[in-house]
């Protein structure tokens, strides 16, 4: 025995040295199989290809260079092999050809059917499968999803390729890290927030994307590919819908997807007489069109056909003039991809001056037709675009 003083055992006043947990445990990487392909399916009416499909193969692109795969596309039509080059030269390595009198216009049934029984004739399923959001992609897409037995995330305005670290303990099972995961990013409750949805368990991961959202790559004629006509086994069942007739809305001037100059109106123009002021406006330049916000649209100063946002239009205009807009988020999505924007707006708190490239705090029956004088002065009536824009 010593007299040397012992230390004494830890106790409520004496803190103990610092406990470092357990080290925890490294978790596994979790390969869902695949063939990494990505594939797009291809949208036309009567033959000719719809502008979201070059978009898709623009973000596919992308994305099969990322996994180190594949991009092809479906293109299921009647007479309708020589669109196939397009899509080679937009970016496919493979586009896998349907071409039947009965596949002309789009059904449902028909084109899940030819789709879905050709990739699960597959070794491994492919990595992605991408359509627009549009009426078709709409509808086609969650049939397809469900058939393959896989999820799908709608109207993605990005898009991207990722690992996931799962680490919920509610799902012992799933614990892992999941390299090449699509993120699937879309704007979510209410457009206030921009979510992004994972589908890691199964293959291929779908997503819809939003027309307008995504830039088509610059086609290359002498890009090489591959065309694979595919195996047509149609069902009596398939035939449950015929189309009778197809309707077409006739919109007047120009379609504001392909507009290089949108001048948009919003609740601050105060009545439907302002919308006079805007077409004079867009008129100052060619290949314009006017475009508006949901609240002139609900209170019927606009047809739908004009607007802009969330539950209206995607567009890209090298020039968008906002009049009256306050730029609610919902307002935004739809157009903050333009070139230039330009702001006019008598408050001059108003969030559209957050995102706007140049604003003018002021009243748009002052500011606007100062600013159409002055077009008409500086150019003629009817000035052409330049890039970046005019201002
Ligand atoms: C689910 C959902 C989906 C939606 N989808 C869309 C959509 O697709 N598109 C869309 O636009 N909105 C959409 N909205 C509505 C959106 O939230 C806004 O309510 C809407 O965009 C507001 O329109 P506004 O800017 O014209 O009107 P307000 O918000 O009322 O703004 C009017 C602006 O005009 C200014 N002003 C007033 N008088 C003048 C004047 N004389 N001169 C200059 N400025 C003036 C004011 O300062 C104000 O900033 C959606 C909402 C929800 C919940």
């Amino acid at each position: 025995m010593t007299d040397t003083p012992q230390p004494s055992a830890p106790n409520a006043e004496t803190p103990s040295a610092p406990v470092t947990p357990p080290a925890a445990e490294p978790l596994p990487t979790i390969v869902t199989p695949s063939n990494k392909e990505v594939v797009i399916i291809a949208e036309h009416f009567k033959g000719t290809l719809q502008p979201v499909t070059y978009e898709l193969l623009g973000i596919g692109r992308d994305l099969a260079d990322k996994l180190g795969g594949k991009l092809s596309c479906f293109l299921l039509g009647f007479n309708i092999k020589e669109q196939a080059q397009s899509l080679i030269a937009a970016g496919a390595d493979e586009v896998y050809l349907a071409d039947h009198p009965e596949l002309e216009l789009y059904r449902t049934l028909p084109y899940k059917r030819v789709i879905t029984e050709f990739i699960k004739g597959w070794e491994l399923p492919p990595h992605i499968v991408l359509l627009g959001s549009s009426t078709t992609g709409r509808d086609l897409a969650p049939r397809v999803a469900a058939c393959l037995g896989t999820g799908l995330t709608a109207d993605c305005t990005e898009l991207d390729i990722g690992p996931y670290e799962h680490t919920n303990k509610a799902d012992p099972d799933k614990l892992g890290i999941y390299p090449g995961c699509l993120y699937a990013i879309r704007p979510s409750f209410g457009e206030s927030l921009k979510a992004r949805i994972l589908g890691p368990w199964n293959n291929p991961q779908m997503a819809t994307a939003r027309p307008g959202t995504f830039i088509p790559l610059k086609p290359d004629a002498n890009r090489t590919g591959v065309v694979t006509d595919i195996p047509i086994n149609l069902q009596g069942e398939d035939f449950r819908l015929s189309v009778l007739e197809i309707v077409h809305e006739i919109s007047k001037g120009v379609d504001l997807a392909d507009a290089e100059v949108i001048v948009s109106g919003g609740y601050g123009l105060g009545s439907a007489d302002g919308f006079k002021l805007m077409e004079e406006l867009a008129a100052c330049f060619k290949n314009s069109g006017v475009g508006a916000s949901r609240k002139v649209v609900d209170v019927g100063w606009i047809p739908y056909q004009n607007q802009i946002g969330q539950t209206g239009k995607t567009v890209r205009p090298k020039l968008y003039i906002a009049c009256g807009i306050s730029g609610a988020i919902q307002h935004r999505v739809g157009m903050d991809k333009s070139t230039t924007i330009i702001a006019i707006n008598k408050d001059a708190s108003a969030p559209i001056f957050k995102f706007a490239h140049h604003g003018i705090v002021g009243d748009v029956y002052q500011v606007v037709p100062e600013l159409i004088a002055q077009l008409k002065a500086a150019q003629g009536s009817c000035p052409t675009v330049k890039e970046p824009a005019l201002v």
